[in-house]
């Protein structure tokens, strides 16, 4: 059949040692990110995503094409079909799976709480069963969140910090998902390292995002509502730079032990991991958006609001000395210069210019 040859071919390696690797998410932001960056320095690589309309397909469309013009291919489907992935794991043997597919935004899960469940715990089960049968059994490197720290304001946060009090049902099904991986590690096995990505930004990035959204608006001459925490103290967060994370996220594949299990059994002990990938220099919000409207030359009208507690948390801050030491993660892009790159592509890809739509670049 013609897809499983464009999967054959997606999963060729052009370089010594090179990993075949499955990305889920793979027509997400971060996982286009990732995938390129694989598929440029001679890895095989397979994407898998179910274009689900949770903001602008046509975006995910774009960076599918953006994808195959590198010959990455992209599998069209659910992690939730076990048959799918038994099959996908049948024609490629899978060094490793970038799992980053998963129902992300925090405010979304009280409009669609079973979408969370769906993808980002009944999914996860699914693939973890398809890995525990693979032979050989693939290493695997997964998004979980900085969400997990929840209502702990003790910044900076270390991965050994409490993650008990989840603030939105999106935490709980990360801290889930932690728990769940471990189990799989524990009795069947699998290598495992959990990455707590800290609000990535940049170009390509997700239109349900501030940043965004708020880039969106204040072109259209259009209010932007930002949320104020407890007596009216800004929010802050630690953006991460889309970059920074890909390369957090190749080392981790780098040095992930091998999966210790065979035919569904553990037969030594095996790697689990769990590291912070943020930036370490939070911003707060209303100084993001002084930032983007530098860039845009267009001030922004602020409505400022106190946040309805609809799953948003204070503050974060990544303490990411673990990482550093046995990734050798070392953010580089601060967020003046990230948002100036994510402002130059918007403006590319959307066509706007100085608040009114022009020619499509
Ligand atoms: P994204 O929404 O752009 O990408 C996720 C992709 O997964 C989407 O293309 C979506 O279509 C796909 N998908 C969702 N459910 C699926 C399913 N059931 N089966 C197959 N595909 C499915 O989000 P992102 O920002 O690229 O996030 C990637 C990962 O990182 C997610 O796990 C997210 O929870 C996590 N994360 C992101 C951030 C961030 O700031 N961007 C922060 C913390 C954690």
């Amino acid at each position: 059949i013609h897809w499983e040859k464009q999967v054959r071919n997606s999963a060729q390696i052009h370089r010594p040692n090179g990993f075949s690797v499955l990305v889920t998410g793979a027509a997400g932001f971060v996982g286009s990110h990732v995938s390129l960056a694989l598929k440029k320095r001679g890895d095989g690589v397979v994407g898998f995503d179910n274009f689900n309309n949770y903001y602008d397909p046509s975006l995910k469309k774009a960076r599918k094409a953006l994808l195959n013009s590198h010959n990455v291919f992209i599998v069209e489907g659910d992690v939730n079909d076990a048959k799918l992935l038994a099959k996908l794991f049948d024609i490629v043997a899978f060094t490793h799976v970038m799992h980053l597919a998963a129902q992300a935004g925090v405010r979304y899960a009280m409009e669609n709480p079973h979408s969370y469940v769906h993808s980002n715990i009944a999914g996860l089960v699914t693939l973890l069963e398809a890995c525990k049968t693979a032979d050989p059994q693939p290493a695997i490197v997964w998004a979980s969140s900085s969400s997990v720290y929840g209502l702990n304001e003790d910044v900076p946060f270390s991965e050994s910090d409490r993650t008990d009090r989840p603030a939105s049902l999106y935490a709980a099904t990360k801290k889930s998902g932690e728990a769940i991986t471990h189990t799989y590690n524990h009795i069947y096995g699998l290598s495992i390292t959990g990455l707590r990505f800290f609000t990535v930004y940049g170009p390509w990035g997700r239109p349900d995002m501030a940043y965004f959204s708020f880039t969106k608006s204040i072109l259209q001459g259009k209010p932007i509502t930002v949320y104020r925490g407890k007596n009216r103290a800004d929010l802050a967060r630690d953006f991460t730079y889309i970059d920074d994370v890909v390369k957090g996220c190749v080392a981790s594949l780098d040095t992930a032990k091998k999966s210790t299990g065979s035919g569904g059994k553990k037969r030594g002990p095996a790697q689990y991991r769990i590291f912070n990938l943020g930036n370490t220099s939070p911003v707060t919000v209303p100084m993001m958006v002084g930032i983007l409207e530098r860039h845009l030359k267009v001030k922004a009208k602020k409505n400022f609001l106190d946040m309805p507690g609809n799953g948003d948390v204070p503050f974060t801050h990544a303490n990411i000395t673990f990482a550093r030491r046995e990734l050798g993660y070392k953010p580089t892009t601060d967020l003046q210069t990230g948002l100036k790159k994510f402002v130059k592509w918007y403006l590319a890809y959307y066509g706007y210019n100085q608040g009114s739509k022009s020619v499509k670049l």
